[in-house]
């Protein structure tokens, strides 16, 4: 009887484990590609530049062992036409592999979330300006190499993305100056040709 009772509250313990940890994901991930959501994105900026402001604090010592951190942010180049084309599911499970594919090559200290629609935002933590242009180019090249399903019909015959980042300097201590300065840097690589990185 009581192996019995234990082994039922065992069973309830784990469900209850279990059901935490959905809702946890539910809370952070962006329901259609796992990639962090906006919510989790604001949250993290926000405790990045919080440690930032605590590290120019510190004295010489502790801000020279420590990286600030770079926003990367990019664009699906011309999906209109790919859901025009291919119909709204296929362009799901584009934004779906778009995610799967660059979370490949990021480094354990990068955050991809979903910004909105087909815009995503990538925080590299803790990583020098170096490190932030050469993740935004190599999140850029991953895409145009990769063949995604249909896509030979877009422009060139190739799915492209364009990308801007922004590196939090100390004018930048502001979440939405940052945010500004990715998104500013985006729409240049959209305006001057498409599939580049504009970073500066
Ligand atoms: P550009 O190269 O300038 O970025 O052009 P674009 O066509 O990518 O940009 P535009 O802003 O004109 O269109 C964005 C499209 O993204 C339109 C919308 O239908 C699609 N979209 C946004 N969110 C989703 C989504 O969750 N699923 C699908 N399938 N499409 C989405
Ligand atoms: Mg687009
Ligand atoms: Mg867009």
């Amino acid at each position: 009887m009581l192996i019995k009772d234990i082994t039922e509250q065992k069973k309830n313990l784990e469900e209850v484990i279990r059901l935490n940890e959905k809702l946890q994901s539910l809370a952070m991930k962006d329901w259609l590609t796992q990639s962090y959501n906006r919510y989790f994105f604001d949250e993290r900026l926000e405790q990045e530049i919080e440690r930032i402001g605590k590290l120019q604090a510190c004295g010489a010592e502790a801000k020279n062992s420590e990286y600030k951190f770079g926003l990367i942010m990019f664009d699906i180049d011309y999906f209109k036409m790919y859901n025009d084309l291919n119909g709204h599911q296929a362009g799901d499970e584009l934004l779906q592999t778009i995610v799967n594919v660059v979370k490949e090559v990021l480094f354990f200290n990068d955050i991809l979330c979903r910004y909105g629609g087909e815009e995503f935002a990538v925080i590299c933590c803790n990583t020098p300006v170096k490190g932030v242009e050469i993740a935004a180019e190599k999140i850029r090249k991953t895409v145009e190499e990769y063949e995604f399903k249909y896509q030979d019909a877009q422009p060139d015959g190739n799915l492209t993305i364009s990308v801007g980042a922004a590196y939090c300097e100390s004018s930048c201590l502001k979440k939405d100056d940052l945010i500004r300065k990715a998104d500013q840097n985006l729409y240049l690589a959209k305006n001057t040709g498409r599939n580049k990185v504009v970073f500066m």
